[in-house]
């Protein structure tokens, strides 16, 4: 599994955070430098060429050699997910930012979203935390 390594710096204010990361254009551009660093290349064939398309809000890459077609969260911790993904990288910024960590009470709160919906994005961010301090790198 790709592994998630969206971070922000400690100390990032909210304003900053919001003019980097505000808009679920600027989101998608974060995802994708993370994912593809050296630019896309195809999960299923290594190959570099690409189309990119859209799944009604979302950015589908189709692969110009084998015609494989991947989006920028499969894979990814937010594999499946139907929120916005302003939404995952404003938890990310408030669990990275909370010196003691935030329950799920706490982002359902800030995010406005459900209890349930709250508990999930802090159940696998939680995850892929632990799997990445077990790895011994920096969060
Ligand atoms: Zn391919």
């Amino acid at each position: 599994m790709a592994m998630n390594r969206i971070q922000f710096q400690p100390g990032l204010s909210m304003p900053e955070f919001l003019k980097d990361y505000g808009t679920e254009a600027q989101c998608e551009q974060a995802l994708e430098v993370v994912r593809w660093p050296e630019g896309f290349c195809c999960p299923r064939c290594e190959g570099a060429g690409h189309y990119v398309l859209r799944d009604g809000t979302r950015k589908v890459f189709q692969c110009t050699s084998c015609r494989h077609q991947t989006s920028l969260i499969a894979g990814t911790v937010f594999q499946g997910t139907k929120l916005p993904l302003t939404t995952w990288f404003l938890a990310i910024y408030l669990i990275s930012q909370a010196k003691t960590g935030l329950s799920a009470l706490a982002l359902r709160r800030q995010l406005g979203v459900s209890y349930h919906t709250a508990w999930l994005i802090h159940h696998k961010l939680m995850q892929v935390t632990a799997v990445r301090l077990n790895e011994g790198s920096n969060l």
